[in-house]
């Protein structure tokens, strides 16, 4: 009778240890290179990817700028969402390909701010975020993806690929209402004090823009509604890319970590089930927690 008891509590145990009868889904934060604070705004990904109650987040870290890489090779199969909070040096040759297997066999992945500058020389990787910036991306890496007169269009004209003006807070506007991520979040809402990236530029394959903002000239913008975040379908895989992030005052805004524990949800199950919380920001007021 022992056996058979101290099975059912053990039983039990774990049944209560899921909430709300869902089994927690693993997630591998990675960062080690960045020109950001990555130290700092890791933290911050991890603690609103497990306050959803959806994640367990492991972090892996790369050896630092200027170290053997070659032993960098995170487990991503044991993983149902990829986050990066990395900007760095490039990855051995198997790393790469483990994650575009990965991804392309129905991996999740999410690209945070700087992640979307990464690995500029990387093929798969720029057609996985669909956009990015900086690293000499130029016309050659594809079209400007921006909103204009009621629709997303490609702008393939000659230009550097990653800009931003001044920080400040800026209204994001959702031009996807249907996509699981944006359903029933307010149509425009007031982030927090960030970059506001513009002029991102890839090959934008499948890619669906969520939300755009305005880069106004007067925070030395380009006057052009820019994407922010983005979704990517890569094989069978499916990617969340947002482009807000720069440092923990802007991760501290609701709507950046409402949009993040949606989209990891999204990536790693193509469903989204939390509800938008009470103190989302307004179209004119940022909240933060
Ligand atoms: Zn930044």
């Amino acid at each position: 009778m022992r056996n058979v008891s101290s099975g059912f509590w053990i039983v039990l145990a774990l049944l209560v240890s899921l909430p709300d009868g869902l089994a927690q889904r693993k997630a591998l934060l990675i960062d080690g290179q960045n020109n950001h604070q990555w130290r700092e705004t890791s933290p911050r990904i991890k603690q609103a990817l497990e306050k959803s109650g959806l994640f367990a987040v492991d972090i892996v870290t790369s050896p630092p700028q200027g170290e053997d890489l070659s032993a960098f090779e995170p487990d991503f199969d044991a993983y149902q969402v990829v986050v990066s909070n990395y900007n760095g040096e490039p990855w051995p040759r198997e790393t790469k390909a483990a994650l575009e297997a990965y991804v392309r066999g129905g991996g999740g992945f999410v690209s945070v701010h700087a992640a979307n500058n990464a690995f500029p020389e990387w093929k798969e990787y720029n057609r996985m975020i669909g956009l990015g910036g900086w690293g000499g991306r130029n016309e050659a890496w594809g079209p400007y993806v921006r909103y204009r007169d009621g629709e997303i269009v490609q702008d393939a004209t000659p230009g550097r690929g990653g800009s931003h003006g001044t920080r400040h807070a800026f209204q994001i506007i959702v031009r996807d209402t249907g996509h699981p991520i944006t359903r029933g979040l307010p149509l425009k809402w007031m982030h927090a004090e960030d970059e506001l990236y513009d002029r991102l530029r890839g090959p934008a394959e499948n890619l669906t823009v969520l939300a755009t903002a305005y880069s106004d000239p007067s925070t030395r913008g380009t006057g052009k509604h820019e994407p922010i975040l983005m979704t990517v379908q890569y094989g069978k895989g499916r990617v969340f890319h947002t482009t807000l992030g720069h440092h923990t005052l802007a991760m501290q805004c609701v709507g950046f970590i409402t949009t993040l524990q949606r989209g990891a949800e999204w990536a790693a199950t193509g469903k989204v089930t939390q509800a938008v919380p009470e103190d989302f920001p307004g179209a004119d007021t940022t909240s933060l927690r």
